[in-house]
């Protein structure tokens, strides 16, 4: 047996095999063919179907975001139908008697460097564009189209590190738990792990490597402890703890369906956060008194393109009917930083979280924006919806959002389509400039959020993906509890609500400081909601 220890992300047990995870790193290699011109035929039907993909992509694109951002996939369909590059392609094939896969590769190297040594800015920049789309046929010439991993059966997944974006394309119902290399305790992927309940061990380090794969393995999340083949002592022990685990959450069922309350009366509502439909299931089983974040950039994740106005307005009112009138927040797309999806396009940044993300991308490309805020305000007809603005900094920001917000619900009015006209709308508290200036904001919202995770970063300077500088991030410093303490009164002179969704919000050390600053909302992932509400029903 060998132990290794990393950090915890989301505790539980998990006995089981190893399954590394395989980045879409296609290991292209040389072969003879016997028939160059069947090869030929392979690569043109490739072609052929990447080409109809992009000019899918295109049309959607197009009406989604308009025709500025959708460009690039006009471009990479041009560089697929570009006589120099398919005639390199075949050329390699018939005179190297070589397999398809290899010429598309070496294509690829080939017009990349040529893109890379041109004078011309723009021309230089094509350079990964015709890798990029040299990947799409790759892809389909070799049956990969994503990163992940294959099993029959539920298996421990072992990564270096994973992307927000290749967490939540994973089919979650074959995952016993997740090791990383990697991480930090408040990346997003940690966050998804625990919003799925999965356990989750990050920053094993070195030890963890491809030689993993297929290995038996118990998985301690809550000590950070990963047994690569556990001997019987480890595995008696392991299976006493999580009886000890079980017994416990059926105490905790005395809660279910109570009311989140103090012993001298102060009522809190405990919410769930959530980053699809799928995790209603939790949220249900786990009796949350209302949704406090939906995080709907996970639905553009999970997706290879930009979510259309009626796949939002389905998963949205999915949950709002689920929730039976109870109160749903929903968060505007928070896409940029960690959580990048590839059809964006986002421009590279030196440093992406003080970049352009969330509100700011929503302002600046509006198309995106106002497809969203239609789905959500047709969803409200369904439900008891809110929307929650992330990244927030300024009155003017509040100012832009309430524009786009009266648009949407004027040509709403005007299509006859219905909604409710009173949906709260809220912001996220979650950067220093936005407490500090909490007071002017409350008079313009119905509700605050405070995102925790952010506002820890952004207040102590510490990046929260960094777990090198971790030592340095107290989640408890006072600057931020004064923070939060401000955003409370400033909200309440106000006579509006306050929550805190971030994790900090369901850590047990602080729940009697927040009751003090008297948030109104906790909203934390679904498992954590009846432990803390035993807490609280006993403080
Ligand atoms: C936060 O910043 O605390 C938050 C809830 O949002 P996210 O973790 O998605 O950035
Ligand atoms: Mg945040």
């Amino acid at each position: 047996m060998t132990v290794i220890h990393g950090k915890s992300a989301c505790t539980g047990i998990a006995f089981g095999k190893i399954r590394y995870f395989l980045r879409n790193a296609f290991q292209v290699e040389k072969h003879a063919v016997s028939d160059p011109e069947a090869e030929v035929k392979r690569f043109e039907a490739a072609r052929g179907q990447a080409v109809a993909e992009l000019a899918m992509l295109y049309a959607k694109a197009t009406k989604e975001v308009g025709e500025e951002n959708s460009l690039l996939f006009q471009i990479h369909q041009m560089m697929l139908e570009d006589l120099d590059y398919c005639e390199s392609v075949t050329g390699i094939i018939r005179e190297e008697k070589a397999n398809a896969e290899y010429a598309v590769n070496e294509t690829a190297k080939r017009f990349a460097e040529m893109f890379s040594n041109m004078d011309d800015e723009y021309m230089r920049g094509r350079a990964a564009d015709v890798q990029d789309v040299s990947r799409r046929v790759l892809g389909i010439l070799t049956g990969t189209t994503a990163g992940g991993f294959q099993s029959d059966e539920p298996v421990i997944i072992a990564a270096d590190d994973l992307a927000p974006s290749e967490t939540v394309q994973l089919d979650k119902k074959k995952i016993l738990a997740f090791v990383t290399a990697g991480g930090s305790e408040s990346s997003h992927t940690a966050i998804l792990a625990r919003t799925m309940g999965i356990p989750a061990i990050i920053g094993v380090g070195e030890a963890l490597n491809e030689g993993w794969d297929g290995r038996e393995a118990a998985v301690d999340g809550s000590t950070g402890e990963v047994y690569l083949e556990p001997d019987e002592d480890t595995v008696s022990r392991l299976r006493l703890k999580e009886k000890k685990d079980q017994e416990y959450r059926e105490l905790l069922e005395q809660y279910r369906g109570k009311e989140t309350v103090t012993r001298s009366g102060q009522r809190v509502l405990l919410y769930a956060n959530i980053g699809s439909p799928e995790d209603m299931e939790a949220v249900l089983a786990n009796d949350a008194e209302g949704i406090g974040l939906f995080r709907s950039e996970f639905l553009y994740l999970e997706s290879q393109d930009y979510p259309t106005e009626e796949e939002q307005f389905q998963a949205y009112k999915t949950v709002a009917e689920k929730m039976n009138g109870k109160r749903v927040v929903i968060r505007t797309l928070d896409i940029g930083a960690d959580k990048q999806a590839a059809y964006f396009h986002l421009p590279k940044e030196e440093n992406p979280a003080m970049g352009m993300r969330a509100i700011r991308l929503c302002l600046t490309r509006p198309e995106i924006f106002h497809t969203q805020l239609r789905a959500l305000y047709r969803a409200s007809a369904y439900g008891k919806i809110a929307i929650l603005f992330p990244m927030i900094t300024s009155v003017q920001e509040v100012r832009r959002i309430q524009k786009a917000v009266s648009e949407v619900k004027e040509e709403l009015s005007r299509e006859r389509i219905p909604f409710d006209p009173a949906v709260e709308l809220g912001l996220m508290i979650e950067t220093p400039a936005a407490a500090v200036i909490s007071d002017r904001l409350a008079p313009l919202v119905d509700f605050f959020s405070v995102g925790t995770n952010d506002l820890t970063q952004y207040t102590l300077a510490v990046d929260r993906q960094n777990e090198q500088a971790a030592e340095f991030c107290d989640k408890h410093h006072e600057a931020i509890l004064r923070l939060i303490e401000f955003a409370a009164k400033s909200a309440h002179e106000a006579g509006i609500w306050i929550g805190i969704c971030g994790e900090l919000g369901a850590d047990p050390e602080l729940t009697s400081t927040f009751l003090k600053m008297s948030i109104d909302e906790l909203s934390v992932s679904p498992s954590a909601i009846l432990p803390l509400r035993s807490r609280i029903c006993q403080s």
